[in-house]
């Protein structure tokens, strides 16, 4: 595998994280905001208050939205996140930033640490770029597994998800069944555009991670994440060496 950054240079000013606020798009925004206050208020009605209902936010700017939206209105839903070990600094950053803003801890699962020996013994530390399969042997050990504890003894998530990130993601519902975790999913904000996210972050002075300033759409580990030039897919500092088809982490992919 080649996993060379591009050559291609992001502009010297990034639009994206910066949308033009005309009325048209705040009257959206506060449209798209009330409905998914609804959606999760509804969530909770239904799933119940004591744990059942949870949130797995990655500190993404859709993440950050959903994070505003549930810890602003005290929701009674648990905010959960993981850390993989090799996110980037600026995510620390981030998470920190968030506990003081909303004056809360955040519930954080990481990956069992026998495992993560196992996997750099046995192939390398950054063995990732190697292979889709080891790819994904990592992300199952440092993302899955965790992610899986985390889940356990929940009827029902929430995520961050919208259509538009990605051809993965395309035609993505509200609410669906996950078997593959084998519980609800909520995508409270799978209509959102990526303006009306921006937009929602600038009118409400929710923190973001830094990164997104300087090109990188979409944030996960360090070593498996780049900025990307204008006109590029957002999806496309994600695993950039590998086909778009394969890029999920497992996180959010349909069974069958
Ligand atoms: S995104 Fe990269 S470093 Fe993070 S768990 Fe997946 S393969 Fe490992």
């Amino acid at each position: 595998m080649n996993a060379s950054v591009s050559l291609l240079r992001p502009a010297a000013s990034n639009p994206a994280t910066h949308p033009e606020l005309t009325a048209a798009l705040r009257a959206t925004v506060a449209a798209k905001a009330a409905a998914a206050l609804a959606l999760l208020r509804d969530g909770v009605a239904e799933f119940g208050a004591n744990g059942e209902l949870a949130f797995a936010n990655s500190f993404g700017a859709e993440d950050m939205v959903l994070t505003d939206l549930i810890l602003s209105n005290g929701l009674p839903i648990t905010v959960f996140s993981l850390d993989t070990g090799r996110l980037p600094a600026e995510t620390y950053t981030l998470i920190g930033e968030v506990e003081r803003r909303y004056g809360t801890r955040l519930e954080i699962y990481f990956p069992d640490a026998g495992a993560v020996e196992q996997l750099v013994r046995s192939h390398g530390i950054n063995a990732f770029y190697d292979s889709v399969e080891l790819r994904k042997a990592c992300c199952g050990v440092r993302k899955m597994e965790p992610l899986r504890r985390a889940l356990a003894g929940r009827k029902a998530w929430i995520t961050g998800l919208r259509a538009a990130q990605s051809v993965t993601r395309a035609g993505l519902p509200v609410r669906e069944f996950d078997a593959a975790n084998g519980l609800e999913k909520l995508n409270p904000l799978s209509d959102w555009t990526e303006a009306e996210v921006w937009a929602y972050i600038r009118i409400n002075e929710v923190p973001y991670n830094a990164l997104h300033d300087q090109f990188y759409p979409s944030i996960g580990c360090a070593p498996c994440t780049r900025a990307i030039a204008v006109g590029e897919d957002v999806r496309a500092g994600r695993w950039w060496w590998e086909n778009p088809e394969t890029k999920e982490c497992g996180l959010h992919v349909k069974e069958g």
